[in-house]
């Protein structure tokens, strides 16, 4: 059957939906549909205490909307953002998933360029991964191929989106043990 590439108009894709894709498109899918068991977990609870007490200073929410090539409308929601400097922060426990967090952090760099949201003088905002408990900062730049690779994915979350059940489980069984929504997948 050929691939449906339809965008999701009734999907919304976030940050958080795109960083789960890369590391379980299964993951994405439960939480696509209201199950956001990671709440109630203890690292999601650490991430917010750090968010909340380490970088609370520069902490402004706010929401910015786009739309993506293929039609998918995205949001992204801005915890860190120092307009002063124009860096975006995300703040993150550990780094086992790190190229997850690289990913969501950019996509919310790319949404703020499709926005139309730059510095005073017009450049871009840069990113800031902050890992407060590890001591590290790491510089997240968007460059054009990962505006290419955050278009598929969006196109890839929003095909999921359609899909009336979840996509194969994670290929390593150790991986799920750290996962939220392991009691569902393995029961
Ligand atoms: S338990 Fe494993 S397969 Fe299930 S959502 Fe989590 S990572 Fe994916």
């Amino acid at each position: 059957m050929p691939e449906d590439t339809r965008p999701a108009r009734s999907v919304r894709v976030g940050g958080m939906l795109v960083g789960y894709h890369a590391v379980c498109p299964r993951k994405a899918w439960y939480s696509m549909r209201g199950l956001w068991m990671e709440h109630e977990s203890d690292d999601v609870r650490l991430g917010r205490l750090l968010d909340e007490t380490a970088y609370a200073r520069r902490t402004r929410p706010a929401l910015v909307t786009a739309e993506a090539p293929d039609g998918t409308p995205l949001v992204a929601k801005l915890d860190g953002v120092d307009l002063r400097a124009g860096v975006l922060h995300e703040t993150k426990k550990g780094r086992a998933e790190d190229h997850a967090h690289r990913l969501q952090l950019r996509f919310y760099l790319w949404v703020l360029r499709l926005a139309g949201v730059a510095r005073a003088d017009g450049t871009p905002l840069t990113g800031r991964l902050d890992y407060p408990a590890l001591r590290r900062t790491e510089p997240v730049e968007l460059e054009p191929e990962h505006e290419a690779r955050l278009a598929e994915t969006v196109t890839a979350v929003a095909a999921l989106a359609r899909r009336p059940s979840p996509p194969p489980r994670h290929p390593r069984r150790t991986f799920c043990r750290r996962c939220a929504f392991e009691p569902l997948c393995y029961g």
